[in-house]
């Protein structure tokens, strides 16, 4: 039994199950892909995300990499006039980096694992457990094909933008008015502002997380 299990490994998940695991809670984070991995996204990690990294103690992480600092000065070009600045009070004017997927999610996956986290790559989650209307674990496919269960206080939902997926949980965007216990969170990308990293870090403040993470456009 976990007190959270988060699916998804990304830039939601792996924050989420980071700063739960600091504050002593036993957390379970499965993806099914293994990693590093990359996954379809521009690479724009602006100043207040890479802020955020370095309040988790990650930016020299990633800066190591040799990534080189972007956003330090921007210009919006409109065709007959241009913007041209900083973005004021963010990342101490530090600006914020351009890395592959590949590099910040497997950044972000090691430093949920050296939390305490414990992490299954190549885990497939193909139902959610239900106690009555509340959600208390999943079932999902491991590596070897082997079909396993696991439990836990709240289930997590960081699996990004895949509505069509086929193996997508059912009734996983139905679920967060039904039960106070659980947090199911409704991913999505379609909007500017709406995207799954935003909706985990509600989730996240709804368990007592203060902020996961900003790594949103
Ligand atoms: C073309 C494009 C360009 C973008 N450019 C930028 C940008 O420049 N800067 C920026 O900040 N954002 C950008 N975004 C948005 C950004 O990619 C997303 O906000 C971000 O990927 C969301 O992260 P996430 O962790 O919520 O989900 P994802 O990155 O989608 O990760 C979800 C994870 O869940 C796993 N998963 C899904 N279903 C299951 C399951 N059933 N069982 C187990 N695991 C599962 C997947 O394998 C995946 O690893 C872009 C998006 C797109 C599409």
């Amino acid at each position: 039994m976990y007190d959270a299990i988060v699916v998804g490994a990304r830039c939601a998940g792996s924050p989420t199950s980071m700063l739960l695991a600091r504050k002593g809670y036993r957390v379970l984070l499965v993806d099914k892909a293994t990693f590093p991995s990359d996954t379809i996204s521009t690479h724009i990690l602006w100043p207040h995300g890479a802020e955020v990294l370095g309040r988790w103690g990650l930016s020299s992480e990633l800066e190591s990499t040799g990534v080189p600092p972007i956003c330090r000065r921007m210009s919006f070009d409109v065709g007959p006039f241009a913007l041209r600045g900083t973005i004021p009070g963010a990342n101490g004017g530090r600006g914020g980096f351009c890395p592959r997927r590949k590099v910040l999610d497997g950044i972000l996956l090691n430093a949920a694992a050296a939390s305490g986290t414990e992490v299954r790559e190549a885990f497939t989650v193909e139902r959610l457990l239900f106690d009555g209307d509340t959600v208390v674990g999943i079932r999902g496919r491991q590596r070897d094909g082997a079909t396993i269960e696991e439990r836990a206080r709240i289930v997590i939902g960081a699996d990004g933008v895949a509505p069509s997926s086929r193996n997508r949980p059912e009734r996983w965007n139905t679920t967060v008015a039904r039960s106070p216990r659980v947090a199911i969170t409704r991913t999505s990308a379609t909007s500017s502002r709406t995207t799954s990293s935003c909706t985990c870090a509600s989730t996240a403040r709804s368990a007592g997380l203060r902020r996961t993470t900003t790594f949103i456009w």
